[in-house]
């Protein structure tokens, strides 16, 4: 199939796409971002050590990233969000092929305050397979910053327990931080016989060695 180049402008400048490029750049450039806004998210694609966990982070989650995160999330700025996985859909088509996409839970609370599911919309584009059977309870935000990491596990649940008997499952998360929603999501998923892999937009830099 002949590659398309997108000539748009920048979800982020707004200026043409094709800003910032090098030659060989230009003959290839299919992207969302232009050359100089791609450049500012640090691209990590590796999987790194989250407290005995694997996990496969495409971002360092720098100011950058943090920025563009918010405003695709908080300010619901569904267009943006494009830019994350846009040059790595087929790679993660490929690389998880039969594998059951399932996301970590916002809050019912947070979900209703955005009227969006944030990773559901990053992921829209992603034609593998999803479930929803992960939910979690509301949390104060005073109470989270006070909350020790091995607490958030009594606030997810699992509703739907079939999801245990797929072999295997894409475990995904936006940001991750401490790495706590992830580790209490996969407990709750894994058995001895099924694969849970995990894969996050942005890494905290702290797990970053
Ligand atoms: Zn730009």
């Amino acid at each position: 199939m002949h590659r398309s180049t997108n000539t748009g402008e920048c979800l982020v400048c707004f200026k043409s796409v094709l800003n910032g490029l090098n030659l060989f750049e230009l003959i290839v450039y299919d992207d969302v971002l232009c050359g100089y806004c791609r450049k500012q998210l640090v691209q990590l694609n590796q999987s790194y050590d989250v407290n005995g966990l694997s996990v496969y982070a495409f971002y360092r989650y720098n100011k950058v990233l943090e920025k563009w995160m918010y405003q695709f999330k908080e300010n619901k700025d569904e267009t943006l969000g494009k830019c994350f996985i846009y040059n790595l859909k087929r790679w993660i088509e490929w690389e998880y092929r039969g594998y059951v996409l399932v996301f970590v839970p916002s809050s019912i609370e947070k979900t209703r305050e955005r009227g969006f599911l944030p990773l559901s919309s990053l992921f829209s584009s992603i034609t593998l397979d999803r479930r929803d059977c992960l939910v979690k309870d509301n949390i104060k935000q005073s109470k989270l910053n006070r909350m020790e990491r091995s607490e958030i596990q009594s606030y997810i649940h699992l509703y739907d327990e079939s999801i245990r008997l797929c072999p295997k499952v894409l475990l995904v998360d936006d940001v991750c931080t401490t790495g706590a929603s992830l580790k209490a999501c996969y407990d709750l998923i894994k058995t001895k016989d099924n694969l849970v892999k995990i894969c996050v937009i942005g890494l905290n830099e702290s797990w970053i060695r």
